[in-house]
């Protein structure tokens, strides 16, 4: 098999033929600027107005509540750094407390980092050993100065889903915006904002077969979220600069797709999951499978080798022309342990040996079979070697 297999779905995805096509005009025949008076512009408008209003059915918003980003790690920072600054404006220049959890990726745990430095305040909810937050402690962590509650929708290493509804809920009771992380998931599940009582959403286009650079941030109407970016009047003057037009097209594109092939896809692609998974555990010896067996991302397998390093062994499954994660996409290259993997208490020894396989909808049985067998090999070689 000389052909790449992919299974780094979860890092980026391929851009679906039917959204570079639908891009391919508003790049080189439409490229008037949206905010132009001319009929010329009003083609780019009318096509990024269309991209708003689809996106905003995908998830029951409305399209004046979609703001369109360059991307997931965007939209968490305008989420939380400026719930933050509401919270000092309405309340004489108080610091603001944010929610989260030890398990959300570093596009929210390094803003909230950076708000820490700032004076803000930051607690973390905990997780239990699949990486699900404790609900009963979102009140016992709460401040009198807490502002926003901000937990992912499903985790990118691990693949587990949160209880986003109950979260909805609970925060809305104690009156706290609640912002959730939806990058892993948007495109993958189904999402109901109203329903959810979900207050902001960030998701990011690359990860549902959209182009990169772009994603949108949902704002529930009625928060006055400041404005992140400042310059034109673009997107409402709450993010400024030219749309980038044919990725908003692209994204819109993507979201349809996907929406529309959400159901089919997911069985296929948790039928070679459930098989890939089966057989590791199956067949390769001190291994086990981390993240939540029952609420999980269909696509993911994430597993925890013994005695050897994920990155060698990425390394050597890349010779096999198997692309695979030892980790977050964003931290490889590191060889500290997974802060996810650390959060769940997975020890040093296992939490050294972690290989993520995430599936797309162009994966096959004879895929999966063949990377059974390549890491079954490379495993056995690398404990070989180790003694
Ligand atoms: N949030 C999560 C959960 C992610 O998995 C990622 C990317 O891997 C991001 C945020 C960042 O998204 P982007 O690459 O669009 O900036």
């Amino acid at each position: 098999m000389s052909k790449m297999i992919y299974l780094d779905h979860a890092a980026t995805t391929k851009l679906l033929p039917e959204a570079a096509k639908a891009m391919e005009p508003y790049q080189e025949i439409y490229y008037g600027n949206p905010s132009t008076i001319y009929e010329f512009g009003e083609k780019s408008r009318e096509a990024m107005e269309q991209a708003r209003e689809l996106i905003a059915r995908s998830i029951h918003a409305r399209p004046e509540e979609i703001y369109f980003t360059s991307g997931g790690t965007e939209s968490d920072n305008w989420a939380l750094k400026e719930a933050v600054h509401l919270y000092g404006r309405t309340h004489n220049g108080e610091k603001g407390h944010i929610l989260t959890t030890p398990v959300e990726h570093h596009a929210i745990l390094h803003t909230c980092n950076e708000l820490e430095q700032m004076g803000c305040g930051v607690s973390f909810l905990k997780v239990d050993e699949s990486g699900r937050v404790a609900l009963h402690e979102v009140e016992s962590v709460m401040q009198e100065n807490t502002c926003v509650v901000s937990v992912m929708y499903a985790n990118n290493e691990i693949g587990t889903m949160e209880p986003i509804d109950e979260l909805g809920r609970m925060a809305k009771k104690h009156g706290l915006i609640f912002h959730t992380d939806a990058v892993q998931a948007y495109g993958h599940l189904p999402i109901h904002v109203q329903r959810d009582n979900i207050d902001m959403l960030s998701a990011s286009a690359h990860k549902f077969g959209g182009p990169k650079g772009v994603g949108f941030l949902y704002i529930r109407s009625g928060i006055n979220l400041p404005a992140f970016i400042h310059g034109g009047g673009q997107e409402s003057s709450r993010r400024a600069g030219t749309e980038n037009v044919p990725g908003i097209v692209g994204m819109g594109k993507a979201a349809e797709l996907a929406h529309r092939r959400m159901h089919m896809e997911r069985r296929k692609i948790k039928y070679l999951r459930d098989y890939l998974a089966y057989r590791i555990l199956q067949e390769i010896p001190d291994v086990i499978m981390t993240g939540n067996r029952k609420y999980r991302l269909s696509n993911n397998a994430s597993f925890c080798f013994k005695g050897i390093t994920g990155e060698a062994a990425a390394i050597l499954l890349d010779t096999q022309g198997i692309c695979v994660s030892s980790g977050s996409a964003c931290s490889t290259g590191s060889m500290e342990d997974s802060h996810v993997l650390k959060a769940i208490g997975i020890e040093s020894e296992w939490a050294q040996g972690a290989l993520r396989f995430t599936l797309g909808a162009e994966n096959t049985k004879e895929e999966m079979a063949y990377t059974v067998e390549k890491v079954k090999m490379v495993i056995k070689d690398m404990r070989g070697n180790a003694r």
